[in-house]
């Protein structure tokens, strides 16, 4: 039982100090992140992707994907 009360105590701490972190930084985007996994993207899929920074996946019909380089949508985007 007191086992318990300690390990809410302690989530509750780590909560209330993610929130207290939350409040006091601005949110920043994820921009470090982002370059480095859609470089890895390009280098994976080479020969498929464009140099323009675009996933470059071609669908069926030989269209070419224009959501950027490593997009986090499942889906392509052909338009
Ligand atoms: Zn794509």
């Amino acid at each position: 039982m007191s086992k318990m009360d300690n390990l809410r105590a302690m989530r509750e701490a780590r909560y209330a100090e993610a929130q207290k972190r939350a409040a006091s930084t601005p949110t920043r985007p994820k921009a470090p992140v982002a370059p480095a996994a859609s470089k890895r993207v390009a280098e994976r899929a080479a020969d498929a992707t464009a140099a323009d920074g675009l996933c470059g996946h071609r669908n069926m019909s030989g269209r070419t994907c224009t959501r950027e380089s490593g997009h986090p949508q499942k889906s392509h985007r052909y338009s």
